[in-house]
């Protein structure tokens, strides 16, 4: 069993991220598996190395250790291209020019009723879906998205076109997650039910790129005492917090409900 943590460096970890990381860990080790931990810093303009660095630093903190390298997805983009050339050559990607503004308006014309609203944000409208020859040679710079009615007609409807590669990144969390799970073997995959929604585009990926469909567990989200989720900006939580206020590692297991190592 290969199970794996896959925070992104934008913000301190905080409780919902402990209880993520020891659940995939523990799991790991009660089938004498193997816990990775790959860093989700395609995002350029929010990720940040002194925040890759307390990442590293909580989690050996908490106990866990992981193989050497780490991988990291910013040293991934040839990769990541690879893999969209492939998508591009299947004719089922098109290039999209749309802004935000663009978007929030064709959404809400009047004649559409209320923005529909997936798991991934607005339903893209479809404005750019028939404008561009998918024939010619691959935009290496464009926005690209999914034609979602080309493979699934239920996504289609619930989820719409996805962004696959975003804008100055060439790649997205979609395609790079399920590209990194394969190329790691991970088997199981531990997150939070934040990501419920996500995981059915996750197998349509996987399908279209050959790849394997790890098992896919969904744990329950830490919630403050308000009953409200906890966001990376909840420095309140932040696990270095209670580190520095002298907490020890198993009363974090205590706060998640974790047994006690
Ligand atoms: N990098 C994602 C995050 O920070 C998690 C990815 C995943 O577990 O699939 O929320």
């Amino acid at each position: 069993m290969i199970t794996r943590f896959a925070p992104s460096p934008t913000g301190p970890l905080h409780l919902g991220h402990a209880y993520s990381a020891m659940l995939a860990h523990d799991m790991a080790m009660a089938a004498n598996g193997t816990f990775l931990l790959r860093i989700e810093d395609i995002d350029s303009s929010r990720a940040r190395p002194a925040w890759e660095t307390q990442i590293y630093d909580d989690l050996m903190w908490l106990g866990l250790r992981w193989p050497e390298p780490v991988m990291r997805q910013s040293e991934r983009q040839a990769v990541y291209q690879d893999r969209l050339v492939t998508l591009w050559k299947k004719g089922i990607l098109y290039p999209c020019s749309c802004n935000r503004k663009d978007l929030l308006s064709a959404a809400s014309a009047p004649q559409e009723g209320a923005p529909l609203v997936g798991p991934d944000g607005l339903i893209y409208p479809g404005t750019c879906r028939h404008l561009h020859d998918r024939s010619g040679p691959f935009p290496s710079a464009a926005v690209l998205r999914l034609d979602m009615e080309a493979v699934d007609l239920a996504l289609a409807k619930s989820v719409g076109d996805v962004v696959l590669a975003r804008r100055d990144m060439g790649t997205s969390y979609h395609l790079s997650v399920v590209i990194d799970d394969a190329a790691q073997g991970v088997t199981d995959v531990v997150r939070g039910a934040d990501l419920l929604d996500a995981t059915p585009i996750h197998t349509l990926l996987q399908n279209l790129l050959g790849l394997p469909t790890p098992r896919y567990h969904h744990h329950d989200l830490i919630r403050d005492e308000n009953g409200k989720r906890l966001a990376k900006r909840d420095d309140a939580r932040a696990l270095s917090k209670y580190r520095t206020e002298g907490a020890t590692p198993n009363d974090i297991r205590r706060l998640v409900g974790l047994p006690e190592q």
